[in-house]
């Protein structure tokens, strides 16, 4: 997969790209991640990349210009399965959504600052827009390093255990259930005897059963998601 995101603020990316996950799939080649600053698309002699809205009410606009030019640079090269803007009023991301994501080959990200992007950007060039949550970021940047995270990690061949993606919170519809690692006692608080027992078909059944029942407790909205 390839994954061109387009920024004011690179150097956002160089913690959460750099380490874990996202750099074991460079490494293996499993992905590879472009970062264009805005900047150096802009054509104005001050390099401006943001002006006025029309009509006042306060804040600054990123302009179209330099997004055009670095979209259509990009576009000439390749083809892209989605041109994503990163928006709180895009829809807001899920497993299966990111799970369908994850098998394109070519996206664009373009990481909104300020008070947004000329309307005519996701007019024209923006085909589908996403949100991390209903509340509002400074900057697109971290959530597309959310979006990257939360897909790279599903590339197959991405994670060590082929395995562990599938069985996260969400996969099934479900959340995942407890788990426990050494010591089987800490102080008195005992890991639960089934998972010492050796006996898989009993310990799947109870996984299972603790799933059904988190889900129940914590996300009984969790019916919207799976359905979706
Ligand atoms: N004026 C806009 C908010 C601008 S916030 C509004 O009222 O909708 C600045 C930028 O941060 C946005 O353009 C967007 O790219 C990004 N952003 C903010 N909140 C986000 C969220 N919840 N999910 C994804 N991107 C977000």
């Amino acid at each position: 997969m390839r994954i061109d995101i387009i920024t004011l603020f690179p150097e956002m990316f160089e913690g959460p790209f750099n380490h874990s996950i996202i750099k074991r799939a460079k490494e293996k080649n499993k992905v590879e991640i472009f970062l264009h600053n805005l900047r150096d698309y802009s054509e104005d002699k001050h390099k401006r990349v943001d002006d006025y809205p029309y009509s006042g009410g306060g804040g600054m606009l990123m302009k179209i210009q330099p997004i055009a030019k670095c979209i259509d640079f990009l576009k000439s090269e390749r083809d892209y399965d989605e041109v994503f803007y990163t928006s709180p009023d895009g829809k807001i991301l899920d497993q299966p959504t990111l799970n369908n994501y994850s098998t394109y080959e070519n996206i664009i990200i373009l990481c909104g600052h300020y008070k947004g992007v000329d309307e005519r950007v996701r007019k024209y060039y923006i085909t589908k827009e996403f949100s991390i949550g209903n509340y509002v970021l400074s900057g697109g940047e971290l959530a597309a390093a959310v979006f990257t995270d939360a897909v790279v990690r599903l590339i197959p061949g991405v994670l060590g255990d082929e395995m562990s993606a599938l069985s996260d919170s969400f996969q099934d519809g479900l959340i995942a259930p407890p788990a426990y690692t050494r010591p089987a006692d800490y102080k008195g608080w005992k890991v639960p005897d089934i998972l010492l027992s050796g006996n898989d078909k009993l310990i799947a059944e109870w996984k299972l059963e603790q799933s059904i029942k988190r889900t129940k407790e914590r996300r009984p909205d969790m019916g919207d998601i799976i359905s979706d």
